[in-house]
């Protein structure tokens, strides 16, 4: 069976390698049996290590939390992000396969082929298995050219044909339901990368076999922390005749929030020719923005700088901050249906997980020392050169950062 919404009426599935972590932290019992993402990111992660569960072992546990629970169906999620050249534009998250390096047909063959083998096995059926697809991917070869490796990844055509392949052998399982990333309103919210990003969507996914069929929804804001709702303004407001838009947090981007980014975006891809039930995710593990330095209400100051500084619950030192974020909160639980062309809110960046390490760490996972993570950067064109705004001693991403999920955990909005 193929629903429309896997999320509706369903019970999320619980990680028990995330939920053990949480749950030894002061307070985490409080949130340890919410659903998580788990991340298929790299081939070892398909069989398991010593300290993670595999793909199988996942499903099994999945199917015995499916009979534990009564007549709900349950929704597992994963994330496919193995793509050769991964995160072309960042170093904290780049991955195992180059395509310099024959990554292309590793990722087919190594990766894509046994997940897809494992998830269509019939003792599965009757989960709804949900995939995210390669995030930070398609977007960098609309906005990040100018790195040698986003450009190879554009010029070989290897983004796109990776996720054209994966999207065919997924989709081709019926309980298996395709979410390809699209980014954040901080990213693709300005007309000159809006536009173009969705064409690309489409004519990537114009090229799968099943065309637009292929694709169940889009996700917005994965492992980001863009607030889902500026309470305080909108992007109408203008403050003494002066858009807010003007103001140096928003630069002349058209969106102020996740929420209103993601409808829009959602209309967008139907006027290019995505089906009218695709449904929106919003990742919301993280852009909480609760907390002490949460605004109440609307400033009245008369500037628009200090106007939209003073509301924003978004407490960023700038939009393009993405790593390990200072002052950030869990946000919204997991949800279906909770804004029109939304499927659900979902956690997919399972808390606590860092983003990447402060200070470069050897590591035989591929991962890079990226600056935003480290909390002296003074920063880089892509976030105007302002600080990172990232919390110190942070391990390599993917792994346990104890300090950051106590943060999330006190700084929850909704409050835990
Ligand atoms: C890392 C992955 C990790 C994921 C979830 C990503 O930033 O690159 O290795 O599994 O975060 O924490």
């Amino acid at each position: 069976e193929h629903v429309d919404n896997p999320y509706d009426g369903a019970t999320g599935y619980v990680n028990p390698d995330w939920s053990a972590k949480a749950a030894a932290e002061p307070g985490g019992d409080a949130v340890a049996d919410i659903s998580t993402g788990v991340w298929l990111d790299r081939i070892a992660a398909i069989a398991g290590t010593s300290s993670a569960m595999g793909l199988r072992a996942h499903l099994d546990e999945a199917l015995e939390q499916d009979a534990a629970n009564g007549s709900k169906p349950l929704t597992i999620q994963f994330v496919i992000y193995n793509l050769p050249n991964r995160d072309c534009s960042a170093l904290a998250s780049n991955g195992e396969l180059l395509i310099a390096q024959n990554g292309l047909n590793r990722y087919k063959n190594e990766y894509i082929d046994p997940i897809a083998e494992i998830m269509s096995d019939p003792k599965y059926a009757a989960l709804r298995i949900v995939t995210v697809v390669e995030i930070d991917s398609l977007p960098n070869l609309i906005t990040n050219l100018n790195v040698p490796k986003c450009q190879e990844a554009k010029s070989t055509g290897a983004y796109v044909d990776g996720i054209r392949y994966a999207l065919d052998k997924l989709h081709a399982i019926k309980n298996v339901y395709t979410y390809v990333d699209a980014a954040h309103h901080g990213w693709i919210g300005w007309d000159t990368n809006f536009g173009p990003t969705a064409d690309l969507f489409a004519s990537t996914v114009a090229g799968t076999a099943k065309g637009f069929d292929s694709v169940d929804g889009f996700i917005t804001n994965t492992a980001n922390y863009s607030a889902l709702r500026e309470p305080f303004f909108s992007i109408g407001t203008t403050v003494n005749g002066t858009t807010v838009r003007q103001s140096k947090w928003l630069d002349w981007n058209f969106y102020v929030d996740e929420l209103s980014f993601a409808q829009a975006f959602r209309q967008e891809l139907i006027r290019k020719g995505f089906k009218s039930n695709i449904g929106m995710l919003i990742d919301t593990s993280r852009n909480g923005w609760g907390g002490t330095a949460r605004p109440t209400q609307a400033s009245t100051s008369t500037n628009v700088d200090t106007f939209v500084d003073q509301s924003r619950v978004d407490r960023r030192i700038h939009a393009g901050n993405w790593c390990n974020q200072s002052g950030a909160g869990l946000g919204e639980r997991p949800q279906a249906n909770p804004a029109p062309g939304l499927d659900a809110y979902v956690w997919i960046k399972p808390p606590g997980e860092s983003d990447g390490s402060s200070k470069e760490i050897p590591n035989n996972e591929g991962k890079g020392f990226d600056r935003m993570c480290d909390p002296t950067y003074t920063g880089n064109e892509r976030n105007k050169y302002n600080m990172s705004g990232a919390l110190p001693d942070a391990p390599i991403s993917g792994q346990w950062f104890s300090a950051q999920f106590r943060e999330l955990l006190k700084n929850a909005y909704p409050p835990v």
